[in-house]
């Protein structure tokens, strides 16, 4: 049985042969836990016949694992040091693939015309560098690929956001930007020592699985999510408040109060207690007066 990647002693073992000194600016802090490695991979319930997309492998802990449970890996690693140490590691795993690219420059259309064309939908699974946590997942969500669920470790905080209900504290456009393209899922939280090095904040396996058509039916998509950033322009204003200052004059706020009347949304609610549903019902209603 071979000694896996993610084990403390064969990481250390890597890091010394290469001399590798990991840079922070990268957001390169890596795994060191069979047992994590493993829930990540589990989650994103993948077959022989179904493929993944990892970003960032860094010496391939996570890489490995999903080597042995899918049935092709194609991993994004933007740091070239990282690619001879990816090839003596990964050797003995044909189907995984590691090609050197910043994830945020790719044309992942390309990528996944070259790559995954016979694969059917795929899943993204990583342990993300978190200085690019929230533009790596909106790149996957808006590109419209063929996806089936982006199982991610990330920055404990910014998991509580992405998966939080209405009337939470934690519930933002943030929220709703991911809720919109999926189903969200906190898998599990993870502390700080399982990494090397150990990163500043506390981290989160999170779970997306992709919806069919979007969570709600809007007409104008692009003008449903400015009303929901505004509404939440300022968190301890009302609905009313916040609209307010940003579609009308102070001397028009008749106008939006009965506009908020015939969506069913009583002025003095906050941003924080919508639902989709409701924010784009609202959406509808202010159309024909602010576009
Ligand atoms: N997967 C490894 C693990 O779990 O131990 C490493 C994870 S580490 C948190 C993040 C990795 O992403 C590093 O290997 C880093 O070099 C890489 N990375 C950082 N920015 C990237 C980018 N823009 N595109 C692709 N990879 C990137």
């Amino acid at each position: 049985k071979l000694e896996a990647i993610g084990s403390p002693s064969y990481t250390k073992r890597i890091l010394r042969q290469y001399g590798l000194n990991m840079k922070k600016s990268l957001g390169q802090n890596f795994l060191m836990d069979q047992n994590i490695l493993r829930n990540i991979v589990a989650a994103a319930e993948l077959t022989q016949e179904k493929a993944a997309l990892e970003i960032g492998p860094g010496i391939g802990a996570l890489t490995e694992v999903l080597a042995q449970k899918a049935g092709k890996v194609v991993a994004l690693e933007i740091d070239q040091r990282l690619l001879p140490i990816l090839g003596q590691t990964l050797a003995p795993y044909p189907q995984a693939k590691v090609l050197h690219q910043d994830v945020l420059k790719a044309d992942l259309h390309q990528l996944f015309r070259e790559e995954f064309a016979t694969w059917g939908k795929v899943s993204v699974v990583a342990n993300l560098p978190y200085y690019i946590t929230t533009p790596i997942i909106m790149k996957l969500l808006e590109a419209k690929l063929p996806l089936e669920h982006i199982v991610v470790m990330l920055q404990k905080e910014v998991a509580e956001r992405m998966t939080a209900k209405p009337g939470s504290k934690n519930y933002g456009s943030l929220s709703i930007a991911i809720q919109y393209y999926c189903e969200t899922e906190l898998v599990a939280t993870v502390p700080k020592t399982v990494f090397v090095p150990q990163p500043n904040v506390d981290s989160a396996v999170m779970k997306l699985t992709m919806r069919n058509a979007p969570a709600v039916e809007v007409s104008d998509v692009d003008l449903y999510f400015e009303v929901v950033q505004s509404s939440f322009a300022q968190r301890r204003k009302t609905i009313a408040n916040n609209l307010a200052q940003r579609f009308f004059g102070k001397d028009n706020k008749e106008q939006l109060l009965a506009i908020l009347e015939s969506s069913g949304i009583e002025p003095s609610r906050r941003g924080e207690t919508l639902t989709m549903e409701e924010f784009a019902g609202l959406t509808e209603q202010l159309k024909p007066f602010i576009t």
